[in-house]
């Protein structure tokens, strides 16, 4: 039997209305029990129940999700060992949110194919039944394949490989100072490896920092809108957040200054900026929030651009339409109570039906449009790569983390006088962990290969 216990997401991500957090092994039900509120202690829960109730942040005491949790223990589960399954509401943030409390009571992710594997070891399955779930599940592999192939060429490993060759250098040393202590070797010192190891780990931090997945929890997507002066920027901000926080007036160009509100769309959360109208201005006041405006859209995640229909398409909407056309822009046709002046014919040449939207913010009249466009283009536009790319975040960042671990108790043993044979395992374990990230097998027997072979959570 295993003596660690794996979790992952076990559902298909993506649009959907439930997701599926599974968990396996001994501390399963203890440690989804530290989440979980209900009318009952999850550890006095029968084996195959259903318990329903909310999983609670125990650090901030927020509540993330209502939930559904089955127990099945072992050995009547599919792996054999104590499972828990914690069925949320679909959606990435409200999935992955349940994923990161679980792996933060000590559970780990799960390998791909892990939970299979276990099933297998532990005699449940056998490996022809094991097979045939590969080839179920083939289509999303080869996907989470191209994703990974992709991650592996792209930007994290860049900043990845560059870290391992500085820890492999760092451990060459350490080495040869082990196993040659009598020769004249440069003194592997504490200080050299509070110094490498310090650049590592800041690095790691670095990423750490800015991975996505932390962006989009920490501060929602950042949404941008923009339009021409008294296109209706401040209203829909108003009529989204529901609330009258940005002041709106008749009189074009008031909005001078960027308003903020954090809103959640379909529990997608947004930090939604209202933006000064984008237009040529000479008044100086109104300028500097123009400019304001262009530096929120440069960052925006997410754009919505608002257009009133009562008019006809003005030469700098043209432009926008124009720049923003390849990014995640949303055309916001406002004011749809009024006569229409806009000839859509134009806009729609270059935006898909689905990335239109119609509404009046003043009415209230379309705004879950609005909503369902947003949750298209996150959930299910570039759904599948993007998903992916999700659970690969989540292991690098799982990984991430135990670098960043390894490293701080290699410097933190400096201090403390551990022998450096055993400073070095620490070293050892950050070199391997990121390497992980880069899909360096830990080990390439043959099961293994296979069982790689299968997605998270199966
Ligand atoms: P902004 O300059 O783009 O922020 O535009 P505002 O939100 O300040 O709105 C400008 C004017 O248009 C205000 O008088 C609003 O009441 C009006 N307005 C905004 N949305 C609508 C709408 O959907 N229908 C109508 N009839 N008027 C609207
Ligand atoms: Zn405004």
């Amino acid at each position: 039997m295993n003596e660690d216990t794996i979790a992952a997401i076990a559902t298909a991500l993506g649009e959907g209305s439930i997701a599926v957090v599974r968990v396996s092994g001994p501390d399963s039900i203890e440690a989804v029990a530290k989440l979980f509120k209900s009318k009952q202690d999850l550890r006095e829960a029968e084996t195959h129940t259903v318990q329903y109730g909310r999983i609670v942040d125990p650090l901030s005491g927020h509540i993330l999700d209502e939930v559904l949790v089955t127990v099945m223990k072992g050995p009547r589960s599919f792996t054999a060992e104590d499972v828990v399954e914690i069925s949320t509401h679909g959606g990435i943030v409200a999935v992955k949110s349940v994923l990161e409390l679980v792996l933060r009571e000590g559970v780990r992710l799960a390998e791909p194919g892990e939970f299979t594997k276990r099933a297998f070891l532990n005699g449940r399955i056998d490996l022809a039944q094991a097979e045939a779930v590969i080839d179920l599940i083939r289509s999303k592999s080869d996907r989470a394949f191209q994703v990974a192939r992709r991650q592996a060429e792209g930007s994290v490993s860049k900043r990845i490989i560059p870290l391992r060759q500085q820890l492999i250098e760092l451990i060459a040393h350490v080495e040869v100072n082990i196993d040659y202590p009598e020769h004249d070797v440069e003194d592997v010192t504490s200080e050299l490896i509070r110094a490498q190891c310090g650049e590592v780990l800041a690095q790691v931090t670095d990423l750490l920092h800015k991975s996505n997945e932390g962006k989009i929890l920490r501060e929602g997507i950042v949404t941008a809108i923009v339009g021409r002066p008294n296109a209706g920027k401040s209203s829909l901000l108003n009529a989204l957040a529901r609330e009258n926080k940005a002041i709106v007036t008749d009189i074009p160009g008031t909005t001078r200054d960027i308003v903020e509100e954090s809103v959640s769309l379909s529990g997608i959360p947004l930090r939604l900026l209202d933006t000064a109208g984008i237009r040529e201005t000479t008044d100086r006041v109104e300028q500097i929030g123009v400019e304001r405006s262009h530096g929120a859209l440069n960052d925006a995640d997410l754009i919505l651009l608002v257009l009133n229909r009562h008019d006809a398409l003005h030469e700098d909407e043209r432009k926008l339409l124009q720049q923003l056309k390849d990014r995640s822009t949303i055309v916001v046709v406002n004011k749809i109570d009024l006569p229409a002046q806009l000839v859509m014919d134009e806009i729609e040449r270059d935006y898909a039906q689905d990335r239109i939207v119609y509404l009046s913010a003043k009415e209230g009249e379309g705004i879950e449009q609005l909503e369902k466009a947003v949750s298209n283009l996150f959930f299910s536009g570039t759904v599948e790569s993007g998903d992916i790319t999700y659970v690969s975040n989540a292991r690098h960042i799982a990984l991430l983390h135990q670098t960043r671990q390894s490293l701080e108790d290699a410097i933190e043993a400096t201090y403390v006088g551990v022998p450096i044979d055993l400073i070095q395992i620490d070293i050892t374990s950050s070199w391997e962990t990121l390497g992980q990230i880069l899909g360096d097998a830990a080990g390439d027997s043959l099961l293994d290969q296979i069982f790689s072979q299968f997605c998270l959570g199966k």
